[in-house]
């Protein structure tokens, strides 16, 4: 059984019925939907249509919406122009009419003020490449570096500036409203700067009530830099990989992601690491060797999950993106497992002394799996934190919200099931699930956490559970 989650993103490639019952089947997750290209009423169509299939096939899976975020972007252009290296392009703001032949209007008011002359000006994810020339009145002039094709709305990046664009724009607020109409499972907020981003958002998903989960993307230099209190703040964190390996040097990149895997090991928060783990697979049937360990590294970093993009929403081969994460991360989850890796976290209260005291009683026993009657998800998130070396982790819960906000996390196996007064009839149920499923077999031994009738008392207590 993989522990480690898929994330794929939703596109033209895997939004079919059909399409999407197969990737669950396969073993996705969480769909994700990309709002920087995903419209409203298709979003609506295909988030309905997972909800049914998941329910028919009792998989419960869970639906990710990733703002677009403060991005800079070039305006519309007449045609879609390839650029030279040597042209020079204008990116003009506040309504200016530019004075080189190639104009485009950046929807970032501050973008000439923010640059030096001599910086670089980084288009489209990086196709193409600029510098810095000349400032002119709300005017940018630019000279091609590499050359590509310029088409509307391009992402501008500009590696090191702190954008001063508000946390969410006007169109993340239309599509947060989305998200809670959909009844989505995470948020995933785009180009997160600091903590008190992230606030922002928790503040409105508390007023609305919503159980919604943040996980906060590491996209840019300043997110590097407020790791710590970024992590701190989000539920989860997402190095998103795209867009950090512009705005960083990318020799970093590495680096930034094992820094903040450990971090997010050591504060107890799911991690997901992004984007172009099976990018040659958009249009190729195999991935790359380099491909294929950048899969195992990110398993061998102990990451929660890995994400699929445009692997998944315009490529040639989605189903076989996932088998082969699949395949790719259930290999390296075994191998690791001989080794002695334990989360070296501090417990600070009797639960997580409690919760450590059964993954540690798992990794002795070898076990098939731990057993967790959860409210709130809370226990089944520390326990899968702390990593248990072999056995995967079943919750159980009441709550449908709790069930799929677990999809996430490392070797979580929820399920949704009536908590009875009586705990002893609470393992029958669990029993049944886990064997009915096929997740473990008569004969095999299980540790579980939950409370236990002795006598005339209820005692919490951790216990090996022989099925
Ligand atoms: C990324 O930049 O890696 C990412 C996941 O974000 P997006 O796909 O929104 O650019």
């Amino acid at each position: 059984m993989r522990r480690t989650k898929i994330i794929a993103t939703l596109g033209p490639a895997t939004s079919t019925p059909p399409m999407l019952e197969a990737l669950i089947q396969m073993g996705v997750n969480i769909f994700r939907f990309n709002m920087s290209h995903a419209p409203h009423d298709w979003v609506r169509a295909v988030a309905k249509s997972i909800r049914e299939i998941s329910a028919r096939q009792g998989l419960e899976v869970a639906l990710l919406l990733d703002t677009q975020g403060p991005a800079i972007r070039t305006g519309v252009v007449d045609r879609i122009y390839n650029l030279e290296v040597g042209d020079w392009v204008s990116f003009t703001v506040k309504g200016q009419r530019g004075t080189v032949q190639i104009t485009t209007e950046a929807n970032y008011p501050y973008l000439v003020d923010d640059i030096e002359v001599g910086n670089t000006v980084i288009v489209d994810n990086g196709n193409l490449r600029m510098q810095a020339i000349e400032k002119r009145e709300n005017e940018l002039v630019c000279k091609v570096l590499t050359s590509g094709p310029l088409g509307s709305r391009r992402h501008i990046n500009l590696p090191g500036v702190d954008v001063k664009l508000p946390p969410l724009t006007e169109k993340d607020y239309l599509d947060l409203e989305l998200a809670f109409e959909c009844d989505m499972d995470f948020i995933a907020m785009s180009f997160v700067r600091r903590a008190s981003d992230i606030e922002l958002l928790r503040k409105l998903i508390v007023e609305r009530k919503s159980p919604i989960r943040i996980i906060a993307k590491i996209e840019d230099q300043l997110a590097v830099k407020n790791l710590e209190e970024i992590i701190e703040a989000c539920d989860g964190l997402m190095v998103a990989r795209g867009d950090l390996g512009i705005e960083v040097p990318y020799e970093d990149l590495p680096i930034i992601q094992r820094r903040a895997i450990n971090l997010c090991l050591a504060a107890i928060k799911p991690v997901i690491v992004a984007t172009h783990l099976l990018e040659s697979m958009i249009t190729n049937p195999s991935p790359t060797r380099a491909e294929i360990t950048d899969i195992a590294n990110a398993v061998f970093e102990h990451a929660d999950a890995i994400m699929l993009s445009g692997e998944t929403t315009t490529g040639k081969y989605p189903l076989e993106c996932v088998e082969i994460m699949d395949r790719i991360s259930s290999r390296i989850e075994q191998g690791r497992t001989v080794g002695t890796y334990v989360n070296p976290v501090e417990c600070k209260t009797s639960n997580q002394r409690m919760n450590a005291a059964t993954v540690f009683l798992a990794n002795e026993s070898r076990c098939a799996g731990i057993c967790v009657f959860t409210h709130s998800g809370k226990t089944a998130r520390f326990i899968a934190g702390l990593r248990p070396q072999t056995a995967p982790v079943f919750a159980f819960t009441p709550n449908l919200d709790v069930c799929r906000n677990l999809s996430l996390h490392f070797g979580v196996r929820a399920h949704v099931i009536e908590f009875h007064n009586d705990p002893n009839e609470n393992l029958l149920r669990m029993q049944s699930q886990l064997l009915s499923r096929g997740y473990v077999a008569k004969g095999d031994t299980i540790v579980v956490i939950s409370d236990l009738v002795v006598g005339k008392d209820t005692l919490h207590a951790i216990h090996l559970h022989k099925l």
